[in-house]
């Protein structure tokens, strides 16, 4: 008999769908989730905002009220109340999800590509997609190094050292793992897909540069090209999962906190009702995700400024829950602290006026 639901792909999202089916007790029928190397999620670590009451379910193991973004000498830091800046690694995620399918008699994970649509009443497709369709790309590559002694840094570095380059901006990302421990991630956002091994250097000459005197080792390295929006559409074996289908945010390429709650979602109207609503953003997050988006097409020299303004203007919980797409009212107070006049060429098409 064909499965009831076959998941291609088993990473952060294919997962997320079957351990939130396997909360359900009997189901209707098979799940298959064919996935060839389900342990490349535990090299990955992933971060969002939540609020208190978001904890048990989006379970962070590392968590930072203070988070902050600069430019040349200038420098924003934000403090959170209502919104914490929270990381889980992809092991946890990982270990999670295979414990709650072995616990399940009719979920089972298979260790296979799949090359042709499967036969299943429900088919989920969340394979990457290409990045010839990506409009913008998210490219970067992180290193976890332990320390001998503290690190000292004590808040999330956002966006450090953030610069305009022909092709996008580029800036590094700074997440301390204990005092200890510290993840360094040089990221570009780029309408050219970097080269790995340029942003590993640029990862090296960081740390000799701001760590000179300190004994460290490279503990783990993550790279990737994200999506951030699509020019095109691809082709899906069925209904699109994950970054395919759309659950990253253009603007940032942050999806873990929405895959969690889409998959979560997309499991509760196929027990209760026997339907899949497909995943869609608000028109006005994609509107003003791609406005931004164009910007960086066309004139990425202005973008450092227009971030460290908006991260100077803007509280830091309306931040972090803009960063999130909690509401469509976090898009006002976007709008209202980031600088009109790019914005508003960008409207009109009329990017040399910026
Ligand atoms: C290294 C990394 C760090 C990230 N960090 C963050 C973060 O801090 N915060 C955040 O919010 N988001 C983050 N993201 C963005 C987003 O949350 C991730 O991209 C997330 O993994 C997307 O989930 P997914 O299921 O769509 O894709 P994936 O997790 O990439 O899963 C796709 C799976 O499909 C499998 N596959 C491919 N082809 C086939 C095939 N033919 N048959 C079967 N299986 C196939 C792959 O092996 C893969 O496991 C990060 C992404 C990466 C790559």
């Amino acid at each position: 008999m064909d499965p009831w639901v076959h998941i291609v792909g088993g990473g952060l999202s294919g997962l997320s769908l079957a351990a939130s089916l396997a909360q359900f007790g009997t189901l209707p029928g098979r799940v298959l989730i064919s996935e060839p190397v389900p342990e490349s999620l535990a090299s990955k670590t992933f971060s969002f905002w939540f609020t208190e009451g978001e904890r048990n379910f989006l379970k962070p193991e590392h968590v930072s009220s203070r988070w902050s973004v600069s430019q040349g000498s200038e420098a924003t830091v934000h403090r959170g109340h209502q919104f914490t800046y929270g990381t889980r690694s992809g092991r946890a995620v990982l270990d999670d999800a295979l414990s709650a399918i072995h616990n399940h008699a009719q979920i089972e994970l298979v260790h296979e590509t799949v090359l042709t649509k499967p036969k299943a009443t429900y088919v989920f497709d969340s394979r990457p997609c290409d990045i010839e369709t990506h409009q913008v790309t998210q490219s970067f590559v992180g290193i976890e190094v332990q320390f001998e002694h503290a690190h000292g840094i004590s808040e999330v570095g956002l966006m450090e050292r953030l610069v305009a380059t022909d092709s996008g901006v580029r800036f590094v990302y700074l997440l301390p793992l204990g005092p200890d421990r510290l993840l360094v991630e040089y990221t570009e956002f780029t309408t050219v897909p970097s080269d790995f091994s340029e942003l590993a250097t640029l990862n090296e000459h960081y740390l000799m540069d701001k760590f000179r005197n300190h004994s460290y080792e490279v503990q783990r390295t993550e790279s990737a090209h994200i999506p951030m929006g699509f020019r095109q559409r691809s082709e899906h074996f069925g209904i699109p999962l994950g970054a395919r289908g759309g659950m990253t945010r253009d603007a940032t390429g942050y999806g873990y906190r929405t895959i969690r709650y889409a998959c979560d979602q997309i499991a509760k109207d196929l027990i209760q009702n026997d339907v899949v609503k497909p995943f869609r953003r608000s028109v006005a997050t994609v509107w003003a995700d791609r406005l931004f988006l164009n910007l960086i097409q066309h004139r990425p020299d202005a973008i450092p400024q227009i971030l460290m303004q908006i991260a100077n203007r803007m509280t830091p919980d309306k931040f972090a829950a803009f960063m999130m797409n909690c509401a469509p009212w976090d898009l006002f107070h976007l709008l209202r602290a980031a600088p009109a006049k790019p914005f508003t060429c960008a409207l009109l098409g009329r990017y040399q006026w910026i």
